[in-house]
């Protein structure tokens, strides 16, 4: 069998050995329920409790601020559910974020809530003048990604939270492709909510959390047990949960090493690429790269790089299958959008692989320009 490049960590990382070895115990010998009162069952609630610690302490929160959810998608939704049934019916969502955020927003439009959409620039920024063409004293809350995950753009998150806050709004960032580059600090960027999701940081899949302010009124989403303080009903998955604790301390450790391999291989395999245009954007991760190559369709290259032995995406994988281009590049008015590839890079990725994958790329892209 053909051996694959997988250049599509956006979409998912694998589970960090250290992660596998820390999650392994809680399957088959400490496998107790965390909810149950008996010295056994306290077991696994200490080892919950200690993954939350390291959430916490990862973005500077306090471990009753961190609420375990089933990956980003659950945060995301529990997160926007809050303003349901509040005084102020406005709710301002920027015009790039990922699908479950703009689905999240178009059922609070469905129930009567006005919904705004924060531009973005050329550079896939939302600027502090975006935010406050559309926002009021009425808007309940903002929602803007600290990391955009089809461009990489970095958002100017505290300039944004000052912002909602001056118009007594909620703050929600969805940074669930923020973890492995940028440092999370909730109490300096005055953030109420934040969303995290394992499988983008070398943890499991179908798990993550989502952290709230003290203070803020947080109604459970899943309704059931008394399991999350009381706000979340469910058996916590024990497992994820310890290798949740252990990958985040693991990426915020060695975050300025990820980044600047990432940086070296980043940079060998642009520029090597003679086809097309990178999409810029003023401040951004190295980790994501979107190729634009004008009149060859996005989808088509991704199919021909997959057959010849490169994996990457056209948009996020939520989407994938979509017809339509990547939103986040029609918002910055991208004339190209759906001649677009999203490349994204891993700490395991070496010089050799990404070099080996650049000539595919100029290969595959050589015969579609010959056709
Ligand atoms: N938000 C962003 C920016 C994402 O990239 C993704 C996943 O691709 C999600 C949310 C959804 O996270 P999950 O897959 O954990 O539900």
């Amino acid at each position: 069998m053909k051996e694959h490049i997988y250049l599509d960590y956006a979409a998912t990382t694998p589970v960090d050995n250290d992660v596998i070895a820390a999650a392994l115990p809680y399957y088959n010998k400490i496998f107790y329920n965390p909810s149950s009162t008996h010295a056994l069952g306290q077991q696994a609630a200490t080892a919950v409790e200690v993954a939350r610690e390291k959430c916490a302490k990862a973005i500077n929160a306090n471990s009753d601020e961190i609420y375990f959810t089933s990956g980003g998608t659950e945060a995301i939704n529990w997160a926007m559910s809050t303003v349901r049934g509040g005084q102020k019916k406005h709710v301002v969502v920027s015009a790039i974020e990922h699908d479950a955020v703009l689905a999240c927003a178009q059922s609070l439009e469905n129930v009567g809530y006005i919904v705004d959409y924060a531009k973005s620039d050329r550079f896939g920024l939302i600027t502090p003048n975006a935010l406050e063409k559309v926002i009021s004293n009425d808007t309940a809350l903002v929602c803007v990604m600290t990391v955009n995950n089809i461009v990489g753009s970095i958002q100017p998150v505290s300039e944004l939270v000052e912002i909602a806050h001056k118009h007594g709004a909620l703050f929600f960032t969805d940074a669930v492709q923020a973890v492995n580059s940028v440092e999370l600090d909730v109490k300096n960027s005055g953030v109420d909510m934040l969303a995290v999701s394992g499988h983008k940081f070398y943890a499991h899949k179908g798990v993550g959390f989502l952290y709230v302010k003290r203070g803020a009124l947080l109604s459970p989403l899943i309704l059931g047990g008394a399991q999350e303080r009381g706000k979340r009903g469910g058996t916590v998955d024990v497992p994820s949960v310890v290798g949740l604790g252990v990958a985040i301390e693991k990426a915020t450790r060695n975050r300025s090493r990820f980044s600047k391999h990432v940086k070296q291989v980043v940079d060998e395999f642009v520029t090597r690429i003679k086809y097309g245009y990178i999409v810029k954007c003023d401040n951004k991760t190295d980790d994501i790269v979107t190729l634009i190559v004008p009149k060859i369709n996005g989808g088509r290259i991704a199919v021909a790089l997959s057959c010849a032995g490169v994996c990457c995406s056209v948009g996020s994988a939520c989407s994938a299958g979509s017809a339509t281009p990547p939103k986040t590049l029609v918002e910055m008015g991208e004339e190209y959008a759906d001649c677009a590839v999203r490349f994204s890079f891993g700490r395991d990725l070496t010089i050799d692989r990404v070099v080996r994958a650049a000539d595919i790329v100029n290969d595959v892209i050589s015969r579609f320009k010959a056709d």
